[in-house]
């Protein structure tokens, strides 16, 4: 069988809507309170208000990174840093838009009433009775894989390959490891992401968030403590949620739908919180060597 979108290869992602419902994200918190491109770029203006002031020019030297916003160093930094697939490295927009041109609705329509399931803590697959309450979307899967085609270079972030490149030259082992139908590796492979390991949820037999997953992932790379790792992920539920529950250490990407939709239940607080990739190899690289 093959699926009807991201990050639910085998089996539709039964686990995908364990845990409350997320809430409405106007207020979500922003985790573990590293600074994103918005916070540094405000800190920024408010000292160049103020420019002089010596020590605000000073402070503003201080910026690129906001100090107040790195992870507490309790613990070693990871050596391991496993990347998800969908709305990680690669823009699921065309996942979507296929399904809505052939479901005939307009992309605005399936996106609409995909980001309101995810609000309601439902699956994508929710989505379907919705905009096509007399079709049986599973009759379409195979046209949909036809016409999407798999991974195109288009559909990789553009902050990926310097991100994962620059970490692998600072000696962070880099693992893609993600929901996904086993075909994907070779697309990925292709693209020339760069990597030490590429896995996908079908080769290895469980998918996020059995803890499986993430154990399988771990062994791959040589250790069973799950501190060695930290999981880069954009959904709460699958991604940030079962890998904190193991030990591992964790990055929220807010973006996508699910980023920038889901909320932290209370308790959880991510290492890493970022909107982007850009910042993530020195982040890591300070926390590994302070
Ligand atoms: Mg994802």
């Amino acid at each position: 069988m093959t699926t009807p979108g991201p990050d639910h290869p085998v089996t539709g992602d039964p686990h995908a809507t364990a845990g409350d419902p997320p809430a409405r994200g106007d207020d979500a918190p922003s985790g573990g309170g590293i600074a994103t491109g918005d916070t540094v770029e405000n800190d920024r203006a408010e000292a160049l208000a103020d420019l002089d002031d010596l020590e605000a020019r000073e402070d503003l030297d201080d910026l690129e990174v906001d100090p107040d916003g790195l992870p507490e160093p309790d613990g070693p930094a990871p050596r391991l840093v496993v990347f998800d697939v969908g709305e990680v490295l690669i823009d699921e927009s065309r996942v979507w838009a296929v399904w809505a041109g052939l479901l005939g609705v307009s992309p605005l329509t399936f996106a609409a009433v995909l980001g309101a399931a995810i609000v309601q803590g439902e699956d994508h697959e929710a989505v379907f009775p919705h905009v096509a309450p007399n079709i049986d979307w599973r009759r379409f899967e195979d046209e949909h894989e036809r016409r999407y085609g798999g991974f195109r270079s288009e559909d990789v972030y553009a902050d990926v390959q310097p991100c994962l490149e620059e970490l692998r030259s600072l000696g962070f082992r880099v693992v893609i490891a993600g929901n996904q139908p086993a075909r994907r590796s070779a697309q990925l492979r292709e693209l020339g992401v760069p990597c030490d390991d590429l896995v996908t949820s079908e080769e290895l037999g469980s998918e996020k968030p059995d803890p499986a997953f993430f154990a399988a992932v771990l062994g791959r790379a040589g250790t069973s403590d799950p501190t060695d790792a930290i999981y880069v992920g954009d959904r709460v539920d699958n991604d940030i949620a079962p890998a904190a529950a193991l030990g591992w250490r964790t990055c929220w990407l807010r973006r996508g739908p699910w980023g920038h939709l889901q909320d932290l239940p209370d308790g959880l607080t991510p290492d890493l919180s970022l909107e982007g990739l850009g910042e993530l190899p020195l982040l890591l690289s300070q926390w590994r060597d302070p």
